[in-house]
């Protein structure tokens, strides 16, 4: 790993509470409510051809996240839409990824944070596939996730709240030692439910099978998949999958921000190949995120 670019020492500009800084002057002090208590929500964004995809979805996500975990981000999602295109623009980025984040500050320590300030922060970089390419062709490997997604009632489970992701990287740490790719979860009840950072599709006799995000983030590439597959007249089930089902299925694949469309080729014991359908919504996918908004909206 010595060979990795660390996130902190790089070119650049990041948005730091309304202006842009060097990137390497984006800190924070030990003493942050957020880094001790989780008192974070963050995002992932793709741009395509330097427009963000979905840019005001997922703001809305950020915002509606932070009044779930209890705090008020100090900008209009306006103005974070507009913070992140500055931040694409500033520094020179026309396909990257962007992580804006809101944690809350130093101000107070404890288990009580009321008078926190809220921090907001945007960074944009060069990510390619999140899974190696040849890979993700063939379709990755998952085995099952050590951890299970929360009942709603023990965590607030369909936000992008940092704490969440505790046991998704501990689950992928885990089956990444084993030689896969990443961890299937399965949810509190044992029902199937999603991957570390992506959501399930699987596919039998050309129907779309996926879980019921009742206890997961309904993901807006999932959202975008499933309008994809309506407009193809694919026929659509939205259901509880009992892991015990997964031998039934032809073609499996993931989505996510990151992940885009991503084939599977296995689960556990079980075997998949990425077929017709998986294709199909693979290149719808490709290309609508390079579609203008504009184009879309005009259909
Ligand atoms: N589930 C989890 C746990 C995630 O982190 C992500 C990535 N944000 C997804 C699903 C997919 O969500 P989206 O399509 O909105 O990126």
């Amino acid at each position: 790993m010595a060979d990795l670019m660390s996130y902190d020492d790089r070119d650049g500009f990041i948005w730091f509470n309304g202006e842009l800084i060097a990137w390497r002057d984006a800190k924070l002090h030990m003493l942050s409510h957020g880094l001790h208590y989780a008192s974070a929500v963050f995002e992932g964004e793709r741009a395509y051809g330097g427009e963000i995809f979905e840019l005001t979805k997922h703001t809305e996500r950020l915002v509606d996240g932070a009044q779930t975990l209890d705090f008020e981000i100090p900008y209009s999602v306006a103005e974070i839409d507009e913070a992140c295109r500055q931040t694409v623009k500033a520094n020179n980025l026309s396909d990257c990824y962007v992580r804006p984040i809101a944690w809350r500050g130093s101000e107070m320590m404890g288990v009580s944070a009321q008078a926190t300030k809220i921090n907001l922060s945007i960074a944009a970089w060069d990510w390619g596939s999140y899974f190696p390419m040849e890979d993700r062709l063939k379709g990755i490997k998952l085995a099952w996730a050590t951890y299970r997604r929360p009942d709603p009632a023990t965590a607030p489970a369909r936000t992008k709240a940092a704490g969440l992701y505790m046991i998704c990287t501990l689950s992928k740490h885990a089956v990444e030692a084993e030689g896969y790719q990443d961890a299937m979860m399965l949810d509190w009840r044992g029902f199937v439910a999603e991957g570390t950072g992506a959501n399930i599709f699987l596919i039998k006799d050309g129907v779309i099978h996926t879980p019921t995000p009742d206890c997961f983030l309904n993901g807006i590439t999932r959202q975008t998949v499933l309008s994809l597959a309506e407009k193809r007249g694919i026929q659509i089930v939205e259901r509880y999958i009992k892991p015990e089902e997964l031998g039934d299925f032809e073609e499996v694949f993931v989505t996510g921000t990151a992940a885009e469309v991503t084939p599977v080729g296995e689960i556990d014991q079980h075997r998949f190949t990425p077929g017709k359908i998986t294709e199909a919504l693979l290149t719808d996918y490709e290309t609508l995120v390079r579609t203008p908004p504009a184009a879309v909206a005009a259909e």
